[in-house]
């Protein structure tokens, strides 16, 4: 059974969804006012392998994705763009689907805009209004009054004796050292030129958290399985979310929190006056598999520390794999069912890992085992057609949650050859053009034509 680490209980618990096998799954982002970082990355590729084993576990999954297209940032940004709201937010938008197809991340079922939910957002203020917690401030913004909600502080581990009884934040992001009452609802002011809506409420914009409880439970239902997030969204986000979906509706909101730890760049902080801050589109010399086999290598709650060189170590490992299920294709040796017995252990080890909060590091190790033990095998010619055919569903298996492999590569060129291949990719990706075209031309003496694409290097025969 699979057990997942829940934030709100901060211990690991069994995982049994509300309805049966069918699932649902709320997860934050993006805020569409910039290209993702690979921070963001690391988040929404946790999420994938966490999503993938629910359905390798053959439950039904409902994934909802929301897209934060209005809120302080993309405000801000598109003024000093001097475009509107819906243009700038709009090509942000298509980025971000564009970036996490590279990485094979499998799109989420519904994708609600914010902006397209204003009507939801309001009624559901309106019923805060109505039970009493909330409130309308001198200047029309309507707040969430935390004193009245008992169990506020109760996911991000408050002191409530700091909180300042009817003290206010009006932006979307603080510290937890300052919660206070929050803003629902932000009357218009000058700096959010032409972003506004005319309502019930007057004429004005949401807060950020309010979005995400009106969203989720319009597609989950007041209370559903699993809500998930960057440990950054904790507070006062998700804390936030919580108040004013269990106020509103007397219902818990969330059964499972689960939060992935955040990304470190050369062991620092990623942040842009380090100089350490990537896009994916920053890294588009690597190839994106690469960067997520890196990501989902690590257990999604120990922070991950992205250097080149494990991205290097990231590739040759990929490369291993791809190497395995071309020999596997080719295996000519007799069947003795030698495969059986690793095959069997793999699995065993494997699922454990991944039914253990989705421990990742295990479970590649086990694959690893795997994939030296089937290499002996081959070594020996101990793997006929059928125990390669076992072998390669294995690999299909795991890949349906790792999504690293390749089982559609050609193995028409030499072993040599294909490393030939790996190792001018990776020259070029470090920039030792020289190097990279002396293999270049070696390679096209003997008819080997390559092509550097965005998913990296692509080779084929020329006859
Ligand atoms: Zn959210």
């Amino acid at each position: 059974m699979l057990r997942l680490y829940n934030t709100l209980s901060r211990k690991k618990e069994a995982f049994k969804p509300l309805h049966g096998k069918k699932v649902g799954i709320y997860t934050c982002g993006p805020t569409v006012y910039d290209f993702i970082h690979i921070g963001n990355l690391k988040s929404f590729l946790a999420e994938d392998v966490l999503k993938r084993y629910l359905l390798y576990k053959g439950f039904k999954v409902k994934h909802v994705r929301n897209i934060t297209d209005v809120d302080d940032k993309t405000i801000r940004d598109s003024k000093k763009e001097g475009i509107s709201l819906q243009e700038f937010t709009e090509r942000y938008t298509k980025a971000f689907f564009e970036d996490i197809e590279k990485v094979r991340i499998l799109p989420a079922d519904i994708y609600p805009k914010a902006t397209e939910h204003i009507k939801e957002m309001v009624s559901l203020i309106k019923k805060l209004l109505q039970k009493g917690y909330a409130y309308k401030a001198e200047d029309g913004s309507i707040y969430f009054k935390i004193e009245k909600f008992k169990k506020y502080g109760k996911l991000a581990h408050i002191d409530f004796r700091q909180l300042k009884a009817g003290a206010r934040v009006k932006q979307d992001e603080y510290e937890k050292g300052q919660a206070q009452d929050f803003a629902l609802w932000k009357v218009w002011s000058s700096e959010d030129g032409n972003v506004f809506w005319e309502t019930e409420l007057g004429k004005g914009r949401p807060g950020w958290h309010i979005e995400c409880s009106a969203m989720s439970s319009k597609y989950l239902g007041k209370t559903f399985d699993i809500h998930s997030g960057g440990i950054d969204l904790i507070f006062p986000h998700h804390e936030n979310e919580i108040a004013q979906s269990e106020a509103a509706t007397g219902k818990k909101f969330v059964r499972y929190w689960v939060h992935n730890a955040f990304l470190m760049v050369n062991g620092e902080k990623m942040s842009k006056s380090l100089g350490n801050f990537y896009t994916l589109r920053d890294l588009k010399d690597y190839n994106p598999i690469d960067i997520r086999f890196l990501m989902i290598n690590g257990h999604y709650r120990q922070p991950l520390n992205f250097t080149f060189e494990a991205l290097r170590a990231a590739q040759n490992s990929i490369e291993r794999l791809n190497e395995l299920i071309a020999k596997l294709k080719e295996a000519k040796g007799k069947d003795r069912g030698k495969i059986k017995k690793p095959v069997a252990a793999a699995k065993k080890k494997f699922e454990s890992a991944m039914d253990d909060d989705l421990n990742t590091p295990l479970a590649f190790a086990a694959l690893f085992e795997f994939v030296r033990e089937s290499n002996s095998l081959l070594d020996k010619n101990s793997i006929g057609k059928k125990d390669a055919a076992s072998a390669l569903q294995f690999l299909k298996k795991v890949d349906s949650i790792f999504a690293v492999m390749d089982f559609e590569q050609k193995a028409e060129i030499s072993k040599e050859d294909l490393h030939l291949v790996k190792e001018r990719e990776r020259l070029r990706n470090e920039k030792h053009f020289a190097e990279a075209d002396e293999i270049r031309k070696k390679l096209a003496e003997k008819g080997i034509l390559l092509d550097d694409t965005e998913k990296g290097t692509k080779w084929k025969v020329q006859k």
